[in-house]
């Protein structure tokens, strides 16, 4: 790729940023999202998840232990470290493989509310007690985080603004294989990373060899997700009522989520809504967003 290439998409990523954080600005508040995030205990009863990842909510959630082998919950102030059983095994899966590496301890951010449905800030999605957030940060072997800190961590970037592959000066074997070990737990379903990180395990991991593909399709480029890697559960057998996302499509995805690709294809976008002639009235506010009715039932009970 020539240099005028990259000088053309570090622009359109810039200007993808400036336009995604006018967009998510803009995006109406969830109705009823208040009485979701007061929730406390989660509801009786056995596990069960009802709606989508996007668009849904769960009783009988289990709270992730504040700290295990190999990982440490963040923000516990929050009460976001809830979910479906098979995710906190996930979870606690991983961070004991962490440990037995002697890669030091992973960074859980949120997870869902105690009964899941919209969260007051920070996510579309970790709804259902399916989805949860692992810092890419890692807290190095013997370390541990003060009380303040926990409260109020840093996050660190694995990617510079602009550039195409993940930060070589952050950026580690060990954060690689840590996505790939998540990746090819059949548990999960898809994880979501940067796309210079997509990019990056691309490069490490040639899609023909070894198998990559299968686990490389799970990864999906999205924007964000520098600092931490966004895990999302298949919908479990519990569930009748869990609505699952539609698959990847084939393949490892390298070609078509590339950061030029991904970067591209935003700046478009943003483009043509730029030369669109303006509306004649301002556009009228759809319905509110709204968690699936026998939600209802999940919230009311005691
Ligand atoms: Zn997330």
């Amino acid at each position: 790729m020539g240099r005028g290439t990259v000088g053309g998409t570090q622009r359109r990523y810039a200007a993808l940023v400036v336009g995604l954080a006018a967009l998510l600005a803009a995006s109406p508040v969830a109705a009823g999202e208040s009485a979701w995030s007061r929730q406390t205990e989660p509801a009786p009863g056995p596990a069960r998840v009802i709606g989508g990842y996007t668009h849904g909510c769960i009783a009988g959630a289990v709270a992730l232990p504040l700290d295990g082998p190999g990982y440490t919950v963040l923000r516990p102030q929050r009460l976001r470290y809830f979910g479906h059983p098979a995710l906190i095994a996930v979870i606690r899966d991983l961070g004991a493989w962490a440990d037995r590496h002697g890669w030091g301890t992973l960074l859980v951010g949120d997870l869902s509310q105690p009964r899941g449905g919209p969260m007051s800030y920070g996510h579309a999605s970790h709804e259902a007690g399916l989805d949860a957030d692992i810092w890419l940060r890692l807290l190095p072997p013997g370390q541990r985080l003060s009380d303040a800190e926990r409260r109020d961590p840093t996050p660190v970037s694995m990617v510079r603004t602009g550039a195409p592959t993940a930060d070589p000066a952050v950026w580690t074997d060990t954060h690689a294989a840590l996505v790939r070990a998540a990746a090819q737990d059949p548990r999960v379903a898809r994880l979501f990373v940067n796309p210079a990180i997509k990019a990056t395990l691309c490069r490490a991991f040639p899609p023909d060899a070894d198998g990559n593909t299968r686990w490389l399709q799970k990864v999906r480029a999205w924007y964000g997700h520098d600092s931490h890697v966004h895990i999302r559960l298949h919908c479990p057998s519990d569930s009748p009522g869990c609505v699952p996302q539609d698959p990847p499509p084939p393949g490892a995805g390298c070609e078509a989520e590339g950061f030029a690709w991904w970067a591209n294809r935003i700046a478009d976008r943003l483009t043509q809504k730029a030369s669109a002639p303006a509306p004649v009235a301002a556009p009228v506010a759809g319905p509110p967003q709204s968690v699936p009715e026998a939600c209802g039932g999940v919230l009311s009970s005691r």
